[in-house]
C-alpha cells in the first residue's frame, strides 16, 4: 500500500473516531444547565409576615418579615431569568393565617405547607433572619431536618456557597422544622444573618448587600444540582 493510501486512511479512521468520541460525549453529557433548570420547580418560603414581625433589628428596628420577603423577592427573579419555575408562600407582607384569632401561628405554617404540597416542587428554600444572646456571632447560616440525607447535602453546598461569599466557616446545622418536613424533596432554612449583631444587620438593610447575597444563595443551588 502506498504511503499516500496509508496517510488517507489514517485520516479516515481519526475523523469517524472523533465524531464518534463527539456524538459519545453530547449523549452522556446533555448541556447540563439546560438540564438542571428545565422543570425545575422551586419554592421559596419568606419566614413570617403579617402580625408576626419574627425578629426585630437591634439598631435599626428592621423587621425580618420585611427582609425575608425582599431576600426572596431577588432570588426568585434571578431563578426565573434562568428558567426556574418558582413560587413563593408569602407574596407580600401580610401574613398567611386569615383571621387574626388564636392558633394564627399555626394556621400561617400549615398554610405554607398546603401551597408547598400543592405545588410539588423540586426544591424548598426558607428564607429567614437569625438571633442570637450572644451578639458577637455573625454571618449566614443553613439549617436541614434532622436525618434527611438529600437535604443535608443541599444545605452543605449551599452553607459553603455562603462561608465564600462572607468568608466565615460556618457549618450547616440540624434541627427539627415544620417547613422542612412538608414534602420529601431537599428543604433547607437558610437564615441569612443574626439581626442581634450590628454589622450584619446593617449589611442586611443595605440593598447592594442583599443583591450579592441573593447571588450567593442562587448560586448555592446549582452547586447542589450540579453534585448531583
Ligand atoms: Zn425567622
Amino acid at each position: 500500500m502506498s504511503k499516500i493510501k496509508i496517510l488517507w486512511l489514517s485520516c479516515m479512521v481519526l475523523g469517524i473516531v472523533m465524531v464518534l468520541q463527539f456524538t459519545l460525549i453530547f449523549w452522556l453529557y446533555p448541556s447540563r444547565t439546560t438540564d438542571q433548570t428545565q422543570n425545575l420547580t422551586v419554592v421559596l418560603d419568606a419566614g413570617h409576615g403579617g402580625i408576626d414581625n419574627g425578629v426585630v433589628g437591634k439598631v435599626t428596628g428592621v423587621n425580618e418579615s420585611d427582609l425575608n420577603l425582599k431576600m426572596c423577592r431577588l432570588i426568585e427573579k434571578q431563578l426565573k431569568n434562568r428558567g426556574v419555575k418558582v413560587e413563593l408562600t408569602r407574596k407580600d407582607y401580610g401574613g398567611l393565617y386569615g383571621s387574626l384569632s388564636a392558633g394564627f401561628k399555626r394556621r400561617d405554617m400549615e398554610k405554607r405547607r398546603e401551597i408547598i404540597k400543592a405545588v410539588k416542587p423540586d426544591l424548598v428554600i426558607s428564607i429567614h433572619m437569625n438571633k442570637f444572646p450572644m451578639s458577637y456571632r455573625s454571618g449566614p447560616q443553613v439549617f436541614y431536618q434532622k436525618g434527611d440525607e438529600d437535604s443535608i447535602l443541599f444545605a452543605q453546598c449551599m452553607q459553603s456557597a455562603l462561608n465564600n461569599f462572607t468568608g466565615n466557616k460556618h457549618a450547616s446545622l440540624a434541627g427539627d422544622y415544620f417547613i422542612l418536613k412538608c414534602i420529601e424533596k431537599p428543604s433547607i432554612i437558610v437564615e441569612c444573618g443574626f439581626l442581634s449583631n450590628a454589622d450584619d444587620e446593617a449589611k442586611l438593610n443595605n440593598e447592594t448587600y442583599r443583591q450579592q447575597l441573593s447571588e450567593h444563595i442562587v448560586r448555592g443551588i446549582f452547586v447542589y444540582l450540579y453534585s448531583l
